[in-house]
């Protein structure tokens, strides 16, 4: 996420001085913008996806743990196609998308009980989006009081689920539910 926020719902307070910043970020995201950026395109099968941590994937699209999370539990749905616009997506993209999340929400509630969901996509760079080549829908569990406009005032620290630990409980109930079909 570049310094242009564009109207992405994930957009983080301002910060009334440096010391809050550091709180209201998470780890995961701080060591993303700091990051160097790596060669090639994240989402893309033979580049440099990070496939330890995908959980379902088929012909059309793929459900991943993101590594930079924002919350814990923040998963990722993207087609396996390197496209950059909504209306690039094929109809059968489409509802393997819309059936990827379905699937993801059910999980999450029954392995995290979250209280409420973020879930939206950030199309290019103006929207804020981390990787605008490359379209990805993003689903983020919610919880009262995780990184709310009172608790970012009263500098309480964010510190999301290591992603690999997100990964092993959660991908047990994707083998279940979507019949061990990662292929
Ligand atoms: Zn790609």
């Amino acid at each position: 996420m570049g310094s242009r926020e564009g109207s992405s719902v994930f957009a983080i307070l301002p910060a009334r001085s440096e010391g809050t910043m550091e709180n209201i970020i998470a780890h995961g995201r701080m060591e993303f913008i700091r990051s160097k950026k790596p060669e090639g395109c994240v989402f893309c099968k033979k580049s440099i996806r990070e496939e330890c941590l995908v959980l379902f994937e088929n012909e059309q699209v793929f459900i991943l743990v993101n590594k930079y999370p924002y919350n814990s539990g923040h998963l990722l749905i993207a087609p396996q196609r390197h496209i950059s616009g909504l209306e690039e997506l094929t109809p059968e993209e489409s509802a393997a998308m819309v059936e990827c999340l379905h699937i993801s929400v059910r999980i999450l509630i029954e392995v995290m009980h979250p209280e409420g969901f973020n879930i939206g996509m950030n199309v290019g760079k103006v929207a804020g989006a981390g990787v605008a080549d490359h379209i990805h829908l993003h689903i983020v569990p919610r919880w009262n009081g995780d990184t709310s406009f009172m608790t970012c005032l009263a500098d309480t620290r964010v510190t999301p689920e290591d992603p690999v630990k997100t990964y092993e409980g959660l991908r047990p109930h994707f083998d279940d539910r979507c019949g061990g079909a990662k292929k």
